[in-house]
């Protein structure tokens, strides 16, 4: 029954390679495939389900919406759901926060984002560079492959990927070398040759770039720089935003206020496209219909959308509720990265895994856990890394499940290696 998937759709295909079955249910973390077997999913889709599937309180009123004749589609008109989003994203996100940023509807995508920031930093500052990070993923389309590092996917341009540079991320020499001193230094020096740029884009965890999770002091000495030399912070929170890291946004910890903020994979809380850009008001410079696009803001995610800034973010609650999961997962994690000689654990809150000293082990381990019911991603350059993302909403039941399938995959697949390796 799956042949039409191998005939009909392209090559391109990646997910429905590693995870075979045809999925036909879903409810919070588990997924049912046609078959009738129930896979428990620590991917979350990539981490557009952060709520789980089908969330009830999402369901309920997206049900009623689509049920009362309500407008569903208005490109970036002004509706009653339009309205009710942005006031609640203002009540319960922005203010308690103190954060003072524009809404903008970029188009529904991550990438969208991310081009939008671009582009918006690009006209505010009058200069053309961006600086980005190594190993940083920031989408597919051109200008978002431009400032993203897998050599795989940039390839796939087609064309130069221009008006950008990498720098080193965190970490990125091993703690040998301090990593603004290349930054500060070609900054300050009007002979380094180095174009004075328009932005840095950051990821505070890379979630596609095999976790790396900056830690909080080098993230205020990347905000400082860029204040000091009038350089915009753009932190694409589109993967380790909306709660992800612990709190809603993933920058909180850090005390930092980026200039322009990227939103997207959870903002609309049930899987459905929606997007944001945020920015300082005084960068606020588009002219009307500068940045267009048909698809920006759709009615039913911004009812979804607000139930779940309602449901989960008006009070503290939800908050402790994941940082009580942050804990009980990397406490697994600390487990079955100690099983392994030369695995370490990755990464920050619910967007964690554990890293392994070759690259076989991670898919291995992956392709382990797939048989026993469990979705898991790998990431990283090599792929080398499990990468952990349940539901901010999994039970305490159904994580410590997970953990208990993943801790036999380990086994599983790195006593086959030692075999093999006997052999
Ligand atoms: C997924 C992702 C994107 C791209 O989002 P799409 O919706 O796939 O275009 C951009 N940045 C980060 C950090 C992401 O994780």
């Amino acid at each position: 029954m799956t042949d039409i998937f191998e005939t009909l759709e392209s090559e391109v295909r990646s997910y429905c390679r590693s995870w075979p079955a045809v999925f036909e249910r879903a409810h919070g973390s588990s997924l049912t495939s046609e078959d009738g077997r129930t896979y428990l999913d620590f991917f979350s889709g990539a981490g557009a389900l952060n709520y789980g599937h089908n969330n009830p309180a999402l369901l309920q009123p997206l049900l009623e919406y689509l049920a009362s004749g309500a407008v569903v589609h208005s490109l970036d008109m002004k509706t009653p759901a339009k309205r009710k989003f942005l006031q609640t994203f203002q009540d319960v996100i922005l203010k308690p926060r103190n954060l003072d940023y524009k809404v903008m509807f970029p188009g529904p995508t991550g990438t969208n984002s991310v081009e939008a920031a671009l582009k918006l930093a690009r006209k505010a500052t009058g200069r053309q560079h961006i600086l980005s990070f190594t190993n940083a993923f920031h989408g597919m389309t051109l200008g978002s492959l431009s400032v993203t590092g897998n050599s795989m996917k940039r390839q796939g341009a087609g064309i130069p990927l221009t008006n950008s540079s990498k720098i080193p991320y965190d970490d990125y020499f091993d703690g040998e070398t301090a990593d603004f001193l290349w930054l500060e230094r070609v900054l300050e020096d009007s002979g380094s040759g180095v174009d004075k740029p328009a932005a840095v884009i950051v990821e505070t965890v890379q979630g596609e770039g095999g976790l790396n999770a900056a830690r909080a002091e080098w993230l205020r000495g990347l905000s400082d720089l860029c204040t000091r030399y009038e350089i915009l912070l753009i932190v694409d929170d589109v993967q380790a935003g909306c709660g992800r890291t612990g709190t809603f946004f993933s920058f909180e910890e850090a005390g930092i206020t980026p200039d322009i903020v990227c939103l997207s994979k959870s903002i609309s809380g049930y899987g459905l496209p929606l997007a944001l850009t945020l920015f300082r008001p005084e960068l606020d410079i588009w002219s009307p219909g500068e940045h267009n696009g048909t698809f920006r803001g759709h009615n039913p995610a911004f009812v979804t959308g607000t139930a779940a800034l309602e449901t989960y973010w008006r009070d503290g609650a939800f908050q402790k509720q994941v940082g009580a999961r942050i804990v009980q997962l990397h406490e697994g994690l600390g487990r079955i990265a100690a099983s392994v000689e030369g695995a370490k654990v990755r990464g920050r809150g619910l967007l964690a895994g554990v890293i392994f000293p070759d690259a076989e082990s991670a898919g291995k381990i992956a392709a382990e856990a797939y048989e026993h019911g469990l979705l898991v991603e790998t990431s990283g350059p090599e792929s080398e890394v499990i990468k952990l993302m349940p539901a901010l909403t999994i039970s305490a039941e159904d994580l410590d499940r997970g953990l208990d399938i993943l801790t036999e995959a380990t086994r599983a697949a790195t006593e086959a290696r030692e075999l093999a390796g006997a052999l």
